[in-house]
């Protein structure tokens, strides 16, 4: 089971950047209110993601490391109307089957309740012993591909890593505007960013992210028809140094890059004759999670949508409104 872990890594674990998403994603899912993430050496040699969390409970660690043992699906069918951001009960397994990992937990509200469980490479210690751990969870990945010498070939500069793990990072974070995280990268705060999901918290949290002209240079829409929502900031050309890649969309709380999404921004950015500017964006719609696939691929960055031409007639409008509206 082990072998069968490290290929099921390949396509998880892609790089350090990979590691967080699925532990910030296991954290979330935990109930967390704070989260924070220690990198050290790019993640090469160190990505942490701490919680505050339900916890795992003594007996249910070392299950936690076991593939598909967690698995919340029970049968295919299951997989349309999952809504948490884990279904397959395998990145764990995988992640530890590439690394030296470490799993400390406490699902008590006793502060000095706790217990760690390790597992290195292809040998997994199933013991499982005391360690004092506030209610929460923290996972230490350590040596990413320590036993994959090729895949660790592939690891790029410390600096490369590190934008990909604070791209990873800025998604999650707009994400969920009420739960409040840290980024320290070698021991320095990067990011510290407080809860909050008011207007102008939000806002903030966008500034802190993405720039201070980004709000300045934006416009907020909240639009809603039928059973579709769909609210957030588009910028506008008067944001000369806007960033090509500032383009976030959120489906129900997930951040997704869709073609029928791109497509329909796209065509209501150039409808406005912006003038070639690249469009940037932080949106989020929200629909019946029945409506929509979100499975479409192991790293759900896709969706498929049940009424697509619905969905991107509904977005092409909101936004050709918006910013025509804006039209300099
Ligand atoms: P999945 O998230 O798909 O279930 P994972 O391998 O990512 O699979 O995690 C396995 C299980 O371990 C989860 O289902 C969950 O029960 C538990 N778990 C992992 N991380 C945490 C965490 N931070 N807090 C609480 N439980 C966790
Ligand atoms: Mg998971």
């Amino acid at each position: 089971p082990r072998l069968a872990n490290q290929i099921a890594a390949g396509e998880v674990v892609e790089r350090p950047a990979s590691v967080a998403k699925e532990l910030i994603e296991n954290a979330i899912d935990a109930g967390s209110r704070r989260i924070e993430v220690d990198i050290e050496a790019g993640g090469a040699r160190l990505v942490r993601v701490r919680d505050d969390g339900i916890g795992i409970g003594e007996e249910d660690l070392p299950l936690a490391l076991s593939r598909h043992a967690t698995s919340k699906i029970a049968t295919l069918d299951d997989l349309e109307g999952v809504s948490s951001l884990g279904f397959r009960g395998e990145a764990l397994a995988s992640i530890s089957s590439v690394s030296r990992l470490e799993l400390i937990s406490n699902a008590l509200e006793e502060p000095t309740g706790g217990w760690r469980v390790t597992a290195e490479g292809r040998s997994m210690e199933s013991r499982v012993s005391p360690a004092p751990h506030p209610r929460g969870t923290t996972v230490n990945v350590r040596d990413l591909f320590f036993n994959t010498p090729a895949r660790r070939k592939f690891l790029r500069t410390e600096k490369t890593e590190f934008g990909h793990l604070e791209e990873t990072f800025r998604r999650q974070a707009l994400s969920r505007f009420d739960i409040g995280w840290i980024l320290r990268h070698n021991q320095k705060v990067v990011q510290q960013l407080s809860p909050g999901t008011d207007t102008l918290a939000r806002e903030r949290r966008i500034s802190a992210l993405l720039g201070k002209g980004f709000i300045e240079h934006a416009r907020y829409i909240e639009r809603e028809v039928g059973a579709l929502r769909l609210s957030g900031w588009v910028g506008l050309p008067t944001h000369s140094r806007a960033q090509a890649d500032q383009q976030y969309f959120f489906v129900n709380g997930r951040v997704v890059r869709d073609r029928l999404v791109a497509h329909a921004v796209r065509q209501a950015y150039r409808d406005v004759m912006f003038h070639g500017r690249q469009p940037v964006f932080v949106l989020y719609l929200d629909l019946d999670p029945d409506v929509v696939d979100v499975n479409v691929h192991p790293t759900k960055h896709e969706v498929r949508f049940r009424d697509g031409r619905m969905v991107h007639d509904f977005l092409f409008s909101s936004l050709h409104h918006a910013l025509a509206d804006a039209r300099p």
